[in-house]
């Protein structure tokens, strides 16, 4: 893309770089289980050195929250508090590494860190239920820098239903609440994201969405049957859409539970490719938000690796500047 071919000039040369990741929950791990640590000096899959290493262009940062750990006390109201938490951690980190790392809130900000030779940070949320029927919420949200809200997790909540093994469920869609929420999105400006959505909500979002929709960190249903993964049908949608998906490293979502295998990442990604076209594929890794036994790229630092592989299956060195940034940028600039 064009876009690329401006980067290229920027500080960073290396046409390997540039990478855009979707997703990760590293604010999630440094907020609860690594308080010691930060994005400088950590064990965490995606850190400063690691992210310079692979060039990152953008990283898009999970403000994560699980209903099950508030299920006993106020539910989705300390979800809320903890997003809140989470977006508290960045700007600190953001405070602390001004140099390294700074927030983007759009194409523009991101070329802009990038000439000054800095990794974007992109706020968003997982786990839209923190709204808890309050559209104002978005607002408040929207002005903290968040950009992108991944509607569902693995619970139903005010804006409709998750992924599912029961049919019954996976066929259940948005609720009135979320297609306002849905709708006040595209009039802010945010990108709703359908992963961890069921079908029917998929689809629900595909009719009301204003603003740019993507699937941030899925995988193929043909190729591996989960639902949280994408089925071609969704795939052709959401292409036509101008959307893309972000490759999701987890092996149960590749194919092996347990085991992230590069190989398996290659042939999501080649299928992406085949079903959706080239400008639909791009990366979503979902590090520090899963636990394998065994990762063949653990860290952000290792991404060249793929890079390599899809090189070897004859992927054109174009397409993979598609899948490292190409494709999200495009999105990221029609969010404008
Ligand atoms: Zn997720």
């Amino acid at each position: 893309m064009e876009k690329n071919g401006l980067l290229r000039k920027g500080k960073i040369m290396n046409k390997r770089m540039n990478l855009i990741d979707m997703h990760c929950d590293t604010l999630t791990r440094l907020l609860e289980e690594k308080k010691g640590q930060n994005l400088q000096n950590t064990d965490c899959s995606i850190s400063i050195p690691g992210m310079e290493k692979a060039g990152t262009l953008a990283q898009f940062f999970a403000c994560f929250t699980c209903l099950g750990d508030y299920m006993e006390t106020d539910g989705y109201e300390g979800c809320y508090r903890q997003a809140l938490d989470m977006i508290a951690l960045m700007e600190g980190q953001l405070k602390e590494f001004p140099e390294a790392l700074a927030l983007s809130r759009s194409y523009g900000e991101i070329m802009e860190n990038h000439s000054r030779g800095k990794i974007s940070a992109i706020l968003t949320i997982e786990e839209s239920g923190i709204l808890n029927g309050k559209l104002e919420r978005l607002d408040t949200l929207y002005e903290k820098g968040v950009r992108l809200m991944t509607l569902m997790w693995n619970y139903e909540n005010c804006i409709g239903h998750p992924n599912s093994r029961d049919g019954e469920i996976m066929e259940k869609g948005l609720k009135e609440f979320g297609i306002q929420a849905v709708e006040r999105m595209g009039e802010l400006g945010m990108i709703v994201d359908v992963s961890h959505a069921s079908d029917g909500t998929f689809r629900d979002i595909l009719e009301y969405a204003e603003s740019p929709v993507m699937a941030s960190h899925s995988n193929c249903r043909a190729l591996c049957s989960h639902p949280r993964n994408l089925s071609d049908d969704m795939i052709r949608a959401l292409a036509e859409k101008g959307g893309i998906a972000g490759l999701n490293f987890c092996g149960a979502f590749l194919g092996t539970a347990k085991d992230s295998k590069i190989e398996e990442m290659t042939a999501h990604l080649l299928h992406m490719i085949q079903v959706g076209g080239r400008e639909f594929p791009a990366i979503g890794t979902d590090f520090d938000g899963i636990e394998e036994v065994h990762m063949d790229i653990p860290r952000v630092d290792g991404m060249e690796k793929l890079w390599e592989a899809l090189k070897k299956k004859g992927i054109s060195e174009n397409q993979l500047d598609l899948i490292w940034s190409g494709n999200a940028l495009r999105v990221l600039q029609a969010l404008g």
